[in-house]
């Protein structure tokens, strides 16, 4: 049985845990100790001296890591969770787009942030991005909004609007308002603007890029997806000017090399979003192109009615494609890969530190070091035997490690998570105010396209002619 969880407020320190401390040069304690005072890290070191009623959790045989942070979810879709489990960007586009995002509610928007928020901290998202663009109405904003400020976790609120035009809703006054208001919401950690740039050569977007600057928030964008926002987009940015450093590029794939070196110049960062860029086919996911420009990485998980939303699953997709794609480009001048070039450490670095510098928040969070915000893990499980031995604790993270090790989580101090178990937020109440959008929409669709929506045709595979028979005349082996 866990022990009895801290008292509100009351210091904790770690003790004895395999420490990635994740600062400057990648600080690894083999057994050390984190202390968190007054929501703030207070020491990272060895045998440290605590004040008197300090909280002793016992690491030993665990990682404690930074909190990690996710630079784009769409946490509205949580609500059709797996829904669109074999879906292609296409059909995820003509579902959302064009035929049932206009049937979401305020509270729908609402109940899908709701449970996103409690998914994400469960799994050691400490820090989210909500890329919101379910915000058709201002009652829809403020709805997600509310959604986050009243969830435990930091939220940024990316103010998206995918049903309308960027120039168009930038301009309402009532939506300038809400974002104003997330920006400076102590309940909140920041707001940014989510818009995507297609192309058009007038640059409509102009208005919602200046809104960004005069508000002082990060534009987040979704790039380099295949068949809808391209080389021209960046193109068109960059001429008129709008590149502005920080700027976050999502996905990022299937550009040309000179996106990329306008990225590097103006100093944008990549949110990666591996196991949607394999899944939808926005292009081959980018780590190999942002290494060769020297552009920052973050991960993200994009959005739960396809994917897992957790960031052990983004790290194992990131290194596995680009590894996956170095040997299969050696392999096609007969040549064999014998170092890997991308490293345990890159993706552990991008899902934490590097999710806080594309946010513009690494003086915050992002490692543990004196001073930040007390957004800890203690990765930990004594009954599981994957967790022994731990001999290369990066490669733990990502390879043997998931979700369900998590067995602490502290944001700002407080402790979120502990014994393995949710003890934030309210799980039970959120899952009724789910169950009731689930069941609106499953309504709203009718019986036959909620199914039809979820299994979409497949198509036909010819199957090769093969010299080889191995069967006899008559065999009724099959398939
Ligand atoms: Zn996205």
């Amino acid at each position: 049985m866990p022990h009895p969880v801290p008292q509100p407020k009351q210091a904790i320190v770690f003790r004895n845990g395999i420490v990635l401390t994740m600062d400057d040069v990648h600080t690894v304690l083999p057994e050390g100790d984190v202390l968190v005072v007054d929501g703030r890290i207070a020491a990272v070191g060895n045998d440290l001296a605590v004040p008197e009623g300090t909280y002793e959790i016992d690491a030993k045989g665990g990682i404690v890591m930074p909190g990690m942070v996710d630079t784009h979810r769409h946490m509205w879709q949580t609500a059709m969770r797996g829904y669109g489990a074999d879906w292609t960007l296409t059909q995820y586009f003509v579902w959302y787009y064009l035929e049932h995002g206009m049937k979401f509610r305020p509270q729908d928007v609402a109940a899908g942030n709701l449970i996103s928020a409690l998914d994400a901290l469960e799994s050691g998202v400490t820090t989210t991005v909500d890329w919101s663009h379910g915000l058709r109405t201002p009652e829809h904003g403020a709805a997600a909004y509310e959604a986050l400020a009243t969830s435990p976790g930091r939220f940024v609120l990316g103010y998206g609007n995918l049903a309308g035009a960027p120039w168009e809703w930038a301009q309402d006054p009532e939506v300038r308002r809400l974002i104003e208001n997330a920006r400076d919401d102590s309940r909140l950690f920041g707001a940014q603007l989510a818009f995507d740039v297609p192309g058009d050569e007038s640059f409509p977007e102009r208005p919602a890029f200046e809104l960004a600057r005069e508000l002082g928030i990060q534009v987040t964008t979704h790039a380099g997806v295949w068949g809808a926002t391209n080389d021209n987009g960046i193109r068109l940015m960059y001429e008129n000017g709008f590149m502005d450093p920080g700027t976050i590029y999502v996905h990022a794939a299937s550009l040309g090399e000179e996106s990329y070196q306008r990225i590097a110049a103006t100093g944008g960062t990549v949110s990666l979003s591996t196991e949607s860029e394999q899944t939808c086919g926005q292009g081959y996911p980018p780590a190999h192109a942002l290494r060769r420009h020297g552009i920052p990485a973050s991960l993200s998980v994009d959005t739960s009615v396809w994917f897992s939303a957790d960031m052990f699953s983004a790290m194992r997709t990131t290194i596995g494609a680009d590894r996956s794609l170095e040997h299969y480009i050696a392999h096609q001048s007969d040549q064999t890969i014998t170092h890997a070039l991308i490293r345990v450490e890159d993706v552990v670095d991008w899902a934490t530190r590097g999710g806080a510098v594309a946010i513009g928040k690494l003086d915050q969070i992002g490692s543990l070091e004196a001073g930040k915000l007390g957004d800890v893990l203690l990765i930990k499980n004594d009954d599981s035997p994957t967790m022994s031995p731990i001999l290369n604790p990066y490669g733990h993270v990502v390879y043997q490690a998931g979700r369900g090790d998590v067995d602490t989580v502290l944001v700002g101090g407080e402790v979120v998570k502990w014994g393995g178990k949710l003890v934030a937020g309210d799980l039970k109440g959120v899952k009724a105010r789910l169950e009731d959008t689930v069941a609106y929409l499953e309504g709203a669709l009718g019986d036959e396209t909620w199914k039809a929506g979820m299994n979409p045709e497949i198509p036909e595979v010819e199957i090769l002619h093969n010299p080889y028979q191995y069967r006899k005349e008559g065999s009724t082996l099959s398939r």
